[in-house]
């Protein structure tokens, strides 16, 4: 509606230039009638008065001035060059003051015609007086001057001037209404616009654009529909591109971060949020440093954001659990190609490394537990190739300790190949049954009764007949077998060692229990793994290779169970399968 009062001021001000120039006009056009007026009337007194001028009468000629004046209501003074007056229509001359110093009588005085308005101080009114001068021989010889009162002309310009203006409100008023309309009309469809545009941009594409009444509003309503159409189009194909990225982004395995050049996150995946410990959502908009508190991935960052070409790096970070990574920086560029930031892509290499240690001390123990059998079946054989061979007795103590080392190898060659074995078979599927609980311990104790036996160990038994559970026989039983194994190495002679199966919470559990020396808390979180004993000497002694309870976890993990293990020094250890029912 700005439009409006522009609109009403322009009509206001030319309607009013034109009643000011025309009042003008015609208050112009009077003055200049009234002074042809006055000047017709002179040059018709004239004559008369010329011939009363030689010789000068002046009694005759302000007697006529008097009586012409009366008849056409003017005021009419003759006046000589030297400023007397000699007659006057209205005054008796010889009262008057000369009039030399009158305007319109020092003109006349040079020859010429004029006019004056001005105010009478003799009649005491605003008066135009015209006065002709009446030559003879090039000369002067008098003055007529005939003059009106202008007041009259005053107060009818001034009615007419009334009237203009009262004709100026009217035509005001009504321009005043057009305007309002036509501004109303034009303006109402460009708010409408205003107010489809407002919604455009708030993201609403579903306002309808206004009725046009003009061929401009219904070009540019066009127009701007069309804008509206592209700029959804645009707007739905970056929401579908932004929503890919989201989509691909939360499903990466990487870690991805996006950084301006004030190292502050731009975006994090899920990914990376876990592997630098904190929440992809709040930490954006934060500085980096905010977020991760290591200054070796902030030197990365630093060296991203200044480096032209990718940069890689590996590093560690330190917390309740070491956690290396791989990391790898880009330069971000925007819609200009213009530096913005950097992308970081972090792969999270902790169980890598930790599989390549492990790889690395299992070929390091392996070669370490088989070193010392060879190295000393070497030696024997030396000795026995060096004359030992004929001192018979020594001999045979020798081949026997060969022999041992030779059992030795065997039994970690064999412990090694089952660990494969189930280690392969981990990866496949196994042929998991339903069978007797009962059925599997049996044949446990069975390949272990022999060892009982020789050591006076009693083995109990507590198993319900119909427990069953879901396994695959053969290698159930072999992890049995390995904690009874266990559990008679390590008791003492005429122990006994229990063995348990029940089902319990979702599941069945099977528990060897022994009284023997027990195990000290510092080793259990470890003793799982191969080749780790708590004493070495004592388990090679007993024949131990330390890869019986390596064997049960994996065989356990390829059933998706698990052992566990409680044991008190002193007291005895009870080490329990969970299994599937
Ligand atoms: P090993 O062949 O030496 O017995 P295992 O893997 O079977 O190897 O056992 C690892 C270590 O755990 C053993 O060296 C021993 O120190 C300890 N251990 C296992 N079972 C028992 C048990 N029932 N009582 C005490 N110690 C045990």
């Amino acid at each position: 509606m700005q439009l409006y009062p522009t609109y009403l001021l322009v009509t206001l001000i030319s309607v009013a230039a034109v009643a000011w120039y025309s009042s003008n006009a015609l208050s112009r056009f009077y003055l200049s009638h009234m002074e042809t007026d006055l000047m017709a009337r002179a040059l018709f007194f004239e004559p008369q008065t010329v011939r009363l001028l030689n010789p000068l009468n002046g009694e005759a000629i302000d007697k006529l001035c008097k009586e012409v004046g009366r008849h056409t209501m003017t005021r009419i003074s003759v006046i000589m060059p030297s400023g007397k007056v000699v007659g006057d229509s209205n005054e008796d001359p010889a009262k008057m003051d000369n009039h030399v110093d009158r305007p319109e009588i020092m003109a006349a005085s040079a020859g010429k015609v004029t006019s004056s308005i001005r105010f009478s101080r003799t009649l005491e009114q605003k008066m135009m007086y015209v006065a002709v001068p009446i030559m003879n021989d090039r000369k002067v010889v008098t003055i007529i001057r005939t003059a009106v009162s202008v007041t009259a002309l005053d107060k009818a310009v001034a009615d007419i001037r009334t009237k203009i203006a009262m004709g100026v409100l009217v035509i005001a008023l009504i321009a005043a209404l057009v305007s309002l309309l036509v501004a109303r009309r034009i303006t109402r469809p460009i708010e409408q616009l205003k107010k489809w545009s407002e919604s455009i941009a708030r993201g609403d594409f579903n306002y309808n654009p206004p009725e046009a009444n003009s061929e401009e509003i219904e070009s540019l309503s066009a127009s701007m529909n069309q804008m509206g159409k592209d700029l959804k189009g645009r707007i739905d194909f970056i929401t579908r591109q932004r929503n890919q990225m989201e989509a691909i982004l939360a499903s990466m395995v990487e870690g991805v971060v996006a950084l301006d050049s004030d190292q502050r996150v731009l975006s994090m995946n899920q990914a990376a949020g876990k592997m630098l410990r904190c929440d992809p959502q709040s930490a954006t908009g934060k500085t980096i440093q905010e977020v991760v508190r290591n200054t070796s991935f902030h030197d990365f960052v630093l060296a991203a954001l200044q480096s032209e070409s990718p940069v890689e790096e590996e590093f560690v970070m330190a917390g309740r659990q070491e956690r290396y990574f791989k990391v790898r920086g880009m330069i971000l560029r925007d819609a200009q190609a213009q530096r913005m930031g950097a992308l970081v892509v972090l792969n999270d290499m902790t169980q890598v490394a930790k599989l390549e240690n492990m790889r690395k001390d299992f070929v390091a123990n392996v070669s370490h537990e088989i070193k010392t059998p060879i190295t000393a079946i070497k030696g024997f054989v030396e000795t026995l190739l060096d004359g030992a061979l004929d001192d018979k007795e020594n001999a045979i103590r020798f081949l026997e300790i060969i022999s041992r080392h030779t059992d030795r190898l065997k039994a970690i060659v064999e412990d090694l190949l089952e660990l494969s074995r189930i280690e392969q078979a981990g990866g496949q599927e196994l042929s998991l049954e339903k069978a007797s609980v009962k059925e599997a311990l049996e044949t446990a104790i069975q390949l272990c009764e022999t060892k009982a036996v020789t050591s006076n160990i009693t083995i109990e038994m507590d198993c319900a007949e119909d427990l069953t559970a879901t396994f695959e026989p053969t290698m159930l039983e072999q992890a049995i077998a390995n904690l009874l194994d266990n559990a008679i190495k390590y008791s003492e002679e005429h122990g006994c060692v229990r063995i348990r199966a029940k089902a319990r919470d979702q599941e069945v559990v099977i528990m060897v229990e022994d009284d023997g020396s027990g195990i000290d808390q510092d080793h259990l979180p470890r003793l799982f793994e191969r080749f780790y004993r708590v004493d070495k000497a004592r388990s090679r002694s007993l024949g131990g290779t330390g890869l019986g309870l390596a064997i049960v976890k994996h065989i356990m993990a390829a059933h998706g169970g698990h052992v566990s293990v409680e044991s008190q020094i002193g007291k005895g250890s009870v080490f329990t399968l969970h299994l599937n029912p």
